[in-house]
């Protein structure tokens, strides 16, 4: 499965490669290895990644649709 993320460093398209868990204090944290467009590599917590991954519905901006969608006959 093909995740895409913004690249923490420069913020261009960058893709999820691995996705693992590392222990910790709190119990088992899931990473990720990230390599962007541009040639970076990061591995970091997914939870740190700047986007929230797309597997949450919830950060579905449903009302969003409707304010990117050009207004019909609402002239100044
Ligand atoms: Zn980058």
């Amino acid at each position: 499965m093909l995740t895409v993320v913004a690249c923490p460093q420069c913020r261009v398209p960058a893709e999820i490669t691995e996705t693992f868990s590392l222990p910790s204090t709190d119990g088992p944290v899931a990473h990720v290895a990230v390599g962007c467009a541009a040639g970076h590599h990061f591995r970091m917590a997914a939870d740190r990644l700047p986007a929230p991954p797309p597997a949450h519905p919830l950060v579905l901006p449903r009302a969003g649709l409707g304010m990117a969608r050009p207004a019909v006959g609402g002239g100044r």
